[in-house]
């Protein structure tokens, strides 16, 4: 391997010397959490006793902190190195500090970059340690931090390699140029959101740098928007060049991918020499447009009709300073406002997901990309370096990027550029600390708009917002997509207006047919409104028999029981009559916080619920299932090319001993207040399961208290495979199908194009759950199931047949779903479980006769 010190390269290592002289420490061993823990990213730290801080590599000046504590070079290739001199060094609000440099300067390996009083910092602050960390960790493999003594200027004390760097390219081969030949766009409505985020993320693996060219515009395909906004539609000839080591195989694979369509379906591949331009590009239909005054048209996004009153909804409209004399407190502003953006659309993805519901998490890890888009944020902070302030930078440049996506002539991007003004106005609240408005609206209200966020439903009062109808967005909108999930009648692209409407109006809104009717007569509304009853009537007599228990007609018992993630939704699950909790999903215990929670948090938590369920109803706690597509900001984990197969769930347990040890003695703390259970995740080996029972005893015996049941979640195939060997080691089953799907078809849960055959009801999965019910049930244990399909009523009969015992299930659906096992015959679901198993597809088994939706 090739090091070079002072012009680093893509593709060899890269060796940092020795800012100071003095002692080198581990990262590890820095006496604050946020080094410590590697939340900044990884390195090393040094007890200095030189006082003139020198630049460990070549670079330029991006940052550098008003109190003159901290420093960030960015190398040639992009690598972020920061220095921060002392520990808590900030309170000294630059006393001490004397800067040799500014942002914006090249600096060389050597040159001065900060002097500091080292006496009058180590007297008046925490401590000397100064930190050398690479933010951007994620670009290297490995760090390989030196020990002992060193000499400023002189000795190596970090060595990094990137990713790709066993290869053995010689360092000086790494420009590469590679182009491709014409290609022409097959996609149905051309490089929009999806397929652009396909080629970004394939883009990703490669170290070149790839543009895509088209006409005389080029963007770098990592960019989502930049992709988006050349506004390519079926039938275009694009092009790409890559500059870097591994130009000709990226050319190669992404001219391949684009040609074929990025894996959208139907999409039939065009030879190259044809320029079909704009011969089959279908115009975007025209708006529809009514002839009846009290008639609104627009398109169906989400089914069902609601009866209510219109409300307008006005956007909300932030004031910004445009200038700003210090650019360096700029960018750090706007990187803190995007990292504080990503933690609540984090939050936002993990309460839909919590919710089961993939597609939607999809959308907000749609969001998140966004974020990450290097054109916005690049543009942006241009904008900072000439003297604009974060707030105004970040509010031009989103919303120029938006209104150019929504001119587009494609309506599909036309409709992403919601998800950016979306995501946009997110990181301008945070940045001007302007929070949202919260209006209260009134019973029945049918909410209109120019348009509504993805952020805006995840957070609507059901209660009281009983549809809505915007003028922009269309049926494949974000909108249109939460609204048929949360289940709320929408139309979208209707005549705007809508917008002139007095709020109180009377209406009557299909989704179904994409129609709002203005001022129906008293007739009209009635009927639509008994129609709504009899539903309505239909889900209070299931409300009603909440607590009877759900025995078929046969006299099978089930057990149906809840998902949940916090005390108040204990409370709400035993309203609707969960005869327990099925998952505790632990994780949310942890989530939106800035550190984990203490061992007396925990316990106080998990006895809460205790209590609230009482002796007599199951309490299954499961313990920490982060990694994969649920990351913990407190718990750096390094980066991972597979994360869901890497350290996931209980192998976090492993790696972090503590953090599963003090949980596991929080939920045997608790076990004395109810029906305590515990329960793993991520379960792949028996070995797996015998370490974490093993942990648990040994904390148990410390505790001196009595055992607890102790089960495995089964959503990793194998342990469904050798369900017969677990079943005789555990006291029960719970059938993660979320997982189980995911890992047994090899589809992402969260993959927006692959959501639709990612079915927990494919033969395939059922046979696994088949498998493991039948090993319980021989060894006298039981099987539940935990996963999204215990709420689908299509899957209900299935489950039972299986010899399923107990179902955990989304709060609302509680009622709803022990009502349908009270009008099941057991014996009727094992012969359609029977036919399931044989049937060839999901699609098969979805249409077997009783399960077919009317
Ligand atoms: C599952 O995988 O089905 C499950 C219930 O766990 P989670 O969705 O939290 O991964
Ligand atoms: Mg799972």
């Amino acid at each position: 391997m090739t090091y070079t010190a002072t012009s680093v390269q893509p593709g060899t290592g890269v060796l940092l010397t020795a800012p100071l002289s003095g002692k080198l420490v581990p990262i590890e061993q820095v006496p604050d959490p946020v080094f410590a823990q590697k939340m900044v990213g990884d390195g090393i730290s040094i007890d200095p006793v030189s006082q003139s801080l020198l630049a460990p590599c070549d670079g330029e000046v991006i940052q550098l902190h008003p109190s003159h504590h901290a420093i960030t070079l960015k190398t040639a290739n992009d690598l972020e190195v920061l220095m921060h001199i002392g520990l808590d060094t900030v309170t000294l609000r630059g006393e001490g500090f004397t800067p040799k440099v500014k942002v914006g300067d090249q600096v060389q390996m050597g040159d001065r970059l900060i002097d500091f009083d080292a006496d009058y910092v180590a007297l008046n602050a925490k401590s000397l340690l100064t930190q050398i960390v690479i933010t951007n960790s994620e670009q290297v493999t490995t760090f390989i931090p030196r020990s002992g003594n060193v000499t400023a200027g002189r000795d190596p004390v970090l060595e990094l390699a990137f990713a790709g760097t066993e290869a053995t390219a010689p360092a000086t081969d790494n420009h590469d140029v590679a182009t491709s030949e014409a290609i022409v766009i097959p996609n149905p409505t051309g490089l929009h959101a999806r397929p652009a985020a396909v080629l970004a993320n394939l883009a990703k693996k490669y170290k070149s740098d790839i543009r895509l060219k088209y006409g005389d515009k080029k963007t770098n395909v990592r960019s989502v928007v930049g992709v988006m906004g050349l506004s390519i539609d079926k039938g275009d000839t694009v092009s790409l060049e890559a500059t870097g080591p591994d130009a000709a195989a990226a050319i190669a694979e992404l001219t391949e991918a684009l040609r074929s369509g990025l894996g959208e379906a139907g999409v039939t591949p065009v030879a190259t020499t044809t320029s079909q331009a704009a011969a089959d590009v279908s115009a975007p239909p025209p708006r529809p447009r009514s002839d009846d005054p009290n008639l609104v048209l627009g398109v169906a996004a989400s089914p069902g009709v609601a009866v209510g009153y219109l409300h307008r909804v006005q956007q909300q409209d932030i004031a910004v300073t445009e200038q700003s004399d210090n650019p360096a407190a700029e960018r750090r502003r706007l990187e803190q406002a995007i990292a504080q953006a990503k933690l609540e659309i984090e939050a936002l993805r993990a309460k839909v997901h919590g919710q089961g519901n993939p597609q939607k998490a999809a959308i907000f890890s749609a969001h998140q990309e966004l974020l990450e888009d290097p054109e916005l944020v690049d543009a942006t902070m241009q904008a900072i370096d000439h003297g604009k302030s974060a707030a105004y930078a970040w509010k031009r440049t989103y919303s120029e990027q938006a209104d150019q996506l929504a001119r587009l002539t494609n309506e599909l991007l036309a409709q992403r550029a919601n998800d950016l003004r979306d995501v946009g106005g997110r990181v301008l609240r945070i940045l001007t600390g302007v929070s949202t408005e919260t209006t209260h609206y009134p019973e029945n209200t049918i909410l209109a708009a120019e348009d509504l966020t993805p952020s805006d439903m995840a957070t609507l009062d059901r209660s009281k917002v009983v549809g809505f109808c915007t003028v922009a967005g269309g049926a494949t909108s974000h909108v249109a997509i939460l609204a048929r999930s949360m289940d709320i009648p929408a139309i979208a692209g209707s005549e705007p207006r809508v917008l002139e409407l007095s709020n109180g109006t009377p209406v009557i809104l299909d989704g179904s047919k994409g129609t709002l009717r203005l001022h129906p007569s008293s007739d009209e509304m009635e009927r639509v409104k008994q129609r709504l009853v009899r539903i309505k009537a239909k889900r209070e007599r299931d409300f009603a028999s909440k607590d009877q228990p759900a025995m078929t007609i046969d006299g099978h018992r089930m057990e149906i029981v809840a998902n949940i993630g916090n005390v108040e939704d204990a409370k709400q699950a035993v309203a609707l009559g969960g005869e327990g909790v099925g998952l505790l999903r632990s994780e949310f215990v942890f989530m939106e916080r800035s550190a984990a929670p203490t061992e007396e948090e925990q316990t106080d938590i998990y006895s809460a619920v205790a209590q609230i369920l009482g002796p007599e109803r199951p309490l299954i706690i499961r313990t920490l299932d982060v990694g994969g597509d649920k990351p913990l900001p407190y718990l750096p984990m390094p980066h991972e090319e597979n994360p869901f197969l890497g350290e996931r769930g209980v192998r976090i347990g492993f790696d972090r001993p503590e953090i599963l040890r003090t949980q596991l003695r929080a939920i045997l703390r608790s076990s004395g207040l109810g029906n305590v259970r515990v329960m793993f995740p991520m379960i792949a080996r028996l070995e797996e399961f015998r370490m974490a029972k093993g942990m648990l005893e040994e904390e148990r015996q410390k505790l001196g208290v009595a055992p607890i049941p102790v089960g495995i979640m089964v959503e990793v195939p194998s342990a469904a495979v050798i369900a017969n060997q677990f079943a005789k080691e555990a006291d029960f089953f719970s059938v993660g199908t979320n997982d189980l799907t995911q890992y047994t078809l090899a589809m992402d849960r969260g993959h927006p194009k692959l959501a639709p055959y990612c079915d927990g009801l494919d033969p395939a999965v059922l046979s696994l759950i088949g498998m493991a019910a039948k090993a319980a049930n021989q060894q006298g244990k039981w099987c539940g199931i935990c996963g999204g399909i215990g709420s689908d009523p299509q899957a209900v009969p299935l489950l039972i047949g299986l010899g399923v015992k107990e179902l955990s299930v989304s709060i609302p659906t509680i009622p709803s779903v022990k009502a349908q096992v009270r009008d099941l015959s057991y014996a009727e679901c094992q012969r359609l479980a029977a036919q399931a198993l044989a049937a060839d597809t999901a699609a098969d088994v979805r249409n077997l006769s009783p399960l077919a939706e009317e």
